[in-house]
């Protein structure tokens, strides 16, 4: 989450914004006309030591950002293992989730746990993906 958006300069967020094409890099939701303002998310955490650079940093909607928190790794109960989530500067989106009828499915345990956490398909969301 950008507890810590301050520190990350104005003229880094907008390139993370345009190298984003003004999309959630988790949810792919696009930044047009949305009335709440787009946010850098850092990947790992200020609180665990992640860093303002770029290569930490994605962009996320208001609702990504704020289920992700600080977080960085959840469990996954039926392996019983720590899953790290989904990190969009170095995973392939595709190879870790698919829409299918609007809603996103994991295809991988980093995509099952980026998707319970960051609560891609709460109902609140679908809307936005053309679901009523
Ligand atoms: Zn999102």
């Amino acid at each position: 989450m950008s507890t810590n958006n301050s520190s990350v300069p104005a003229s880094t967020r907008r390139l993370v914004a345009e190298r984003a094409n003004y999309a959630c890099e988790y949810c792919l939701a696009e930044d047009v006309g949305s009335f709440i303002g787009f946010e850098v998310d850092h990947i790992i955490s200020r609180k665990h030591r992640g860093s303002n650079d770029a290569i930490n940093l994605a962009y996320a909607c208001p609702d990504c950002n704020r289920s992700k928190g600080s977080d960085i790794a959840s469990i996954d109960w039926e392996n019983r293992e720590i899953v790290r989530f989904y990190n969009p500067r170095t995973d392939i989106w595709a190879e870790h989730f698919r829409l299918a009828g609007g809603f996103i499915e994991p295809l991988t345990p980093i995509g099952k746990v980026t998707v319970d956490i960051l609560r891609f398909n709460d109902k609140i969301r679908l809307p936005d993906r053309g679901i009523f």
